[in-house]
C-alpha cells in the first residue's frame, strides 16, 4: 500500500483519459440527459453528481485505505451530522452525546428530544459516556473534543457499545482522516465537517459521512435525498482539489501547534494549556494510541477576558476568527459565544501553515506586549 502523501495527492482520481484534465472540472447540472428508463447513477442533481462521486471516492480512500466503504458528501458538517443521527434514530430510541462537544450539539439534542428520542450526555474524558450507554441505539463520540481537547478511547467505546448492539459514530472533524481513522478503530460511521482541516482554506462549507455497512449508508443517503442538504459542484470540486495538499498542511499544522504549545508551556499568565500532542497532556496517552497526527488545535486560558482580547488584537499573523484547521492561523476567545463551559480568558488556537518560527515569535510577542493590560 502506498504512503499517506501519495494517497492524498491521487485520491479519487478517475482513470486518465487523453485530452482530459487529471481531476475533471465541476459538473454543473440540475438534471442529466436521460432518455428511456431511468437507469444509471446520474439522473437528477439532488441524488448524484459526478463531481461528488470523485470526492466521495477520495475521502473514502483516506478514511479507510484498502477497504470497501461508502462516503456521502453534504452541504456542511451539520448536514452530515444531522443525516447520520436523524437517519438512524426515531421516537423511543436512546442517543448518547458528549456534553463537551461541538457547540451546536445542544440544539441537536433539543430537536432529538422534540422527536421523542431520549438523549443522555456525559463528558468525553475518561470514556464517561459508557456510564450512560445502557440500551442506547447510538453513541456519538467527538475525540478530541472541541474545544476542550479531551479524548476518549475509541476502541474501548466501540467494544462496549457493540457488545450491546449500540451503533457508534465519531465526529472526526478535528483530526481529519490523516489524524485518525475511526472506521479502523471499529466505529460504524465517521462523520466530519470538512469546512475545517480537510479542505483547510476557510473558503467553503462541506461535510461527509463514511461507513461500510450498506444498510446504514442507504439510510444516510435516503436522508440526504429527503432533506436535500447537498454540496454545490464548485464546493465539491474545491474540496477535492484541496485534498492533494492535506498531508502537507496537516504535517505543518501539527508541527506548528506543537511548537506554539511548547512555547506557551510554563509561560507566565498562561494556564490550562491543552494539546494532545504534548507528552504530559492528560489526553496524550490515549491519543498516541489512536491518532496518527495530533491536529492543529490547542487551547489555553489567559487571566481575564480583557487580557485575552488584548492578546488577540495584538497578534499579527493570527486572525481573530472562529473555525479552525485552515492554512492561516486563527484564534478566538471561545467564551464570546456562550454555550461552551469555558473560562472568560479561554483561547482556542488553530495553527496554520506559516513558518514555525514566525508563528511562535508572533504569539510570544503578543503575550509579552499585553502582559501588563
Ligand atoms: C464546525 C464543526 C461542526 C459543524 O460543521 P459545519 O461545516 O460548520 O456545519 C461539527 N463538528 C465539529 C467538531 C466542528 O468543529
Amino acid at each position: 500500500m502506498v504512503g499517506e502523501g501519495t494517497r492524498a495527492v491521487r485520491a479519487g482520481l478517475p482513470e486518465p483519459v487523453k485530452h482530459e484534465p487529471t481531476l475533471p472540472g465541476p459538473v454543473f447540472a440540475a438534471h442529466f440527459h436521460l432518455p428511456g428508463d431511468p437507469t444509471g447513477p446520474y439522473a437528477y442533481g439532488r441524488d448524484e453528481n459526478p463531481t461528488w462521486t470523485h470526492l466521495e471516492r477520495a475521502v473514502g480512500e483516506l478514511e479507510a485505505p484498502g477497504r470497501k466503504v461508502e462516503t456521502l458528501v453534504f452541504a456542511s458538517g451539520m448536514a452530515a451530522i444531522s443525516a447520520a443521527l436523524f437517519s438512524q434514530v426515531g421516537a423511543g430510541d436512546i442517543v448518547v452525546l458528549p456534553n463537551d462537544g461541538y457547540q451546536v450539539l445542544p440544539l441537536v439534542r433539543e430537536q432529538l428530544t422534540a422527536y421523542g428520542v431520549e438523549v443522555r450526555t456525559a463528558p468525553t474524558a475518561g470514556n464517561a459516556q459508557l456510564d450512560v450507554l445502557e440500551g442506547a441505539k447510538l453513541l456519538w463520540i467527538e475525540t478530541p473534543s472541541n474545544p476542550g481537547l479531551d479524548v476518549c478511547d475509541v476502541r474501548a467505546m466501540v467494544t462496549a457499545a457493540h457488545a450491546q448492539g449500540t451503533l457508534v459514530a465519531v465526529d472526526n472533524t478535528l483530526s481529519t482522516p490523516l489524524g485518525q481513522r475511526p472506521l479502523e478503530l471499529g466505529a460504524d460511521l465517521s462523520v466530519a465537517s470538512d469546512t475545517k482541516g480537510l479542505t483547510g482554506h476557510g473558503d467553503i462549507l462541506i461535510g461527509h459521512v463514511t461507513g461500510s455497512d450498506p444498510q446504514l449508508m442507504a439510510a444516510v443517503r435516503r436522508w440526504r435525498k429527503i432533506v436535500g442538504a447537498i454540496p454545490g459542484p464548485m464546493e465539491a470540486w474545491l474540496a477535492h482539489r484541496s485534498l492533494a495538499t492535506l498531508h502537507l498542511r496537516n504535517d505543518r499544522q501539527t508541527a506548528n501547534a506543537l511548537a506554539v504549545a511548547e512555547a506557551l508551556r510554563g509561560h507566565n499568565g498562561v494556564s490550562g494549556l491543552r494539546y494532545p500532542g504534548l507528552p504530559d497532556d492528560p489526553s496524550h496517552k490515549i491519543a498516541s494510541e489512536q491518532m496518527r497526527r495530533y491536529g492543529s488545535v490547542l487551547s489555553f486560558t489567559l487571566p481575564s477576558r480583557a487580557r485575552a482580547e488584548a492578546f488577540l488584537r495584538s497578534l499579527s499573523l493570527v486572525e481573530d476568527a472562529t473555525s479552525f484547521g485552515g492554512v492561516r492561523s486563527t484564534a478566538e476567545r471561545r467564551g464570546r459565544w456562550g454555550g461552551d463551559a469555558v473560562p472568560e480568558g479561554f483561547i482556542r488556537f488553530s495553527a496554520g501553515a506559516e513558518d514555525t518560527d514566525d508563528l511562535v515569535a508572533d504569539v510570544l510577542r503578543a503575550l509579552s506586549d499585553t502582559a501588563g493590560d
